[in-house]
């Protein structure tokens, strides 16, 4: 059997606040948009506890109830918000094509891509139970509820040598969990870090769980694993943060569009326009700096509006 292809003039795929304010904006100009959800519907924000951070919500609100709010906004204007992957992509000529859940075609003017980010995580059992107990991979997002008590950072890159020394300024001491016997980071972060009286840095210490009844009270250490003087080591904290790294889900894309090292994609600085006539790029999927929601939501926003200029300015 034949199988039928849908056309759109604008796709987005990705259903964070980059995706979803692609979508209200998308809407109210009339792009008929149709926006995939993807594995994670709502993003990375469904996995925090309560957002703060996002202006205009002064009491803060939950990471779900969020974007049940952006999708409802989305829709409200027309967007077509649906449930599917987008599994491979064909961007080598227009109009440009995507496969959704392996299987339906669906062709597009204009591509707004908001796929985002996944943060890493060591794999170990207690992330998973501990999750939204202790455990975060923001310590911008989730910082605020650990004021005045312990906690430990996972990772010696850039990345973790901020969220310590931001964490530092809020919590009582920050420990870093650092596997090798150095830092990774740039020269200025490892000074921040080192010179900052309350973060202890543990060189060669390696996760291997954490306890508590209620949430996290402790993370069980080993030094210096595989050594002759190899020693368990637990340290009593409230909160658990990675930063080991996130890992940007571009990988339909990297035949076509330009990525960084990492995996980001590269956009002309201060728009969302990759190489590609009418494809997009919105939220963590082109951003290793920021990663906030109301950033995100920001580029969606901006993606939307050149999408808009880009079908009417060729007619499509
Ligand atoms: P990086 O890949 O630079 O660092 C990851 C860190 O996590 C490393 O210390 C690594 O250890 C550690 N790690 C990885 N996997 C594990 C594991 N399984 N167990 C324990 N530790 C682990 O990631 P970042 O997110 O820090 O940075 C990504 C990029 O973004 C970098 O290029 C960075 O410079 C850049 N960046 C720049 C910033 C800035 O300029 N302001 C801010 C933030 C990021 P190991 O060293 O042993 O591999």
């Amino acid at each position: 059997m034949e199988q039928t292809t849908e056309h759109v003039r604008c796709l987005i795929i990705g259903s964070g606040p980059a995706g979803f304010t692609a979508g209200i904006y998308a809407g109210r100009a009339n792009l008929s948009p149709v926006l995939y959800e993807g594995m994670q519907p709502g993003g990375q924000l469904t996995t925090t506890t309560d957002i703060e951070n996002f202006p205009g919500y002064p009491d803060g609100i939950s990471g779900n109830d969020m974007m049940e709010d952006l999708r409802k906004q989305a829709t409200r204007f027309g967007c077509d918000a649906r449930w599917g992957v987008a599994t491979a992509a064909d961007l080598s000529a227009k109009p440009y094509r995507i496969t959704i859940d392996g299987e339906k075609q669906i062709t597009c003017d204009s591509l707004i891509i908001a796929t985002g980010a996944t943060a890493k995580y060591l794999g170990l059992q207690d992330e998973v139970k501990y999750q939204g107990m202790g455990v975060s991979a923001c310590a911008t997002c989730d910082g605020f509820f650990y004021r005045k008590k312990k906690v430990a950072v996972v990772g010696g890159g850039d990345t973790a040598c901020e969220e310590a020394a931001y964490l530092s300024g809020l919590a009582e001491h920050v420990y870093m969990i650092v596997r090798k016997p150095f830092l990774r980071a740039s020269q200025i972060m490892q000074d921040r870090v080192q010179e900052t009286p309350n973060i202890t840095i543990l060189f060669e210490h390696e996760t291997l769980g954490l306890y508590g009844d209620n949430g996290v009270e402790g993370v069980h250490l080993i030094k210096r694993k595989g050594q002759s003087d190899e020693e368990k080591v637990d340290i009593a904290i409230d909160g658990f943060f990675l930063a080991i790294g996130h890992k940007p889900n571009s990988d339909i894309f990297k035949d076509y569009i330009e990525l960084d090292e990492t995996g980001y994609i590269r956009t002309t600085p201060g728009t969302p326009r990759t190489q590609l006539d009418g494809v997009f790029a919105a939220g963590d999927v082109a951003d290793p700096h920021y990663r906030q929601a109301v950033t995100a939501a920001g580029s969606g926003c901006a993606a939307a509006i050149e999408a808009e200029r880009y079908l009417s300015s060729n007619k499509l």
